[in-house]
């Protein structure tokens, strides 16, 4: 597939569709109404809460948590004082659940985070896993994506030990494209954009990259066998 590189880093995307109130990827977006579709007669009603951001929003809430506008929470979902953190440990502190702008799969149409409307409002949603565990309000969603997303086109990227990122049940790629978008994803076109944005510790961020890389692009869960 030919791949415009500018989106995989969140620059520009050619390719969106309006769906349900967010953007999306006109595949991915046809992919999800069917399963959305399906989904409705075992009780469930499945809404998006996050779908495409570009690079500037990423940016944007790269530099609310670094700078302690917005609230860094840790493994635990628990908050922490950034004051005392150097810019290394504060870049780890955020990559915990949030992506590098540039390096997060959101900017490519292809991966969601979505959630069972009838048992939560998005008002209400944290996005912890808490959540999509045993007791929680999406945990009957989440079961029901375990048996069925692959057939859609869906999976989770974010699962523990196969991915550098958090597991993040919530978090869905349609990866008909998204193996497309990862497998042109290049570590020197990376570099040139974090070189030339505002994002806060792009420095420190510099001199780690390859690694970060690795860690939060590369290593993810290897796509199902259909
Ligand atoms: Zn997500």
């Amino acid at each position: 597939m030919q791949v415009n590189h500018r989106h995989l880093y969140g620059l520009e995307h050619l390719g969106l569709i309006e769906c349900l109130g967010h953007q999306l990827e006109s595949n991915t977006a046809a992919a999800f109404l069917k399963m959305q579709q399906a989904a409705v007669s075992d009780g469930l009603d499945i809404q998006i809460c996050s779908a495409y951001r570009d690079f500037d929003k990423q940016q944007s809430i790269w530099n609310a948590k670094a700078s302690g506008k917005r609230v860094l929470l840790n493994k635990e979902s628990q908050p922490v004082a950034i004051e005392l953190l150097s810019s290394s440990h504060l870049i780890d502190m955020i990559l915990i659940w949030s992506a590098i702008p540039g390096m997060s799969r959101h900017h490519w149409g292809t991966d969601i985070d979505i959630f069972d409307a009838n048992q939560i409002s998005r008002h209400d949603l944290r996005l912890i896993s808490q959540e999509y565990q045993a007791d929680g309000p999406c945990f009957q969603l989440s079961q029901w994506l375990d048996s069925h997303a692959h057939q859609y086109g869906f999976y989770r990227p974010y699962q523990e030990n196969l991915s550098g990122v958090s597991p993040e049940p919530w978090h869905f790629s349609y990866f008909p494209i998204s193996k497309d978008y990862i497998n042109n994803y290049h570590i020197e076109s990376i570099k040139a954009v974090i070189a030339d944005s505002s994002i806060l510790h792009k420095d420190v961020i510099l001199e780690r990259i390859d690694a970060l890389v690795d860690e939060y692009v590369f290593r993810v869960a290897p796509i199902p066998a259909l």
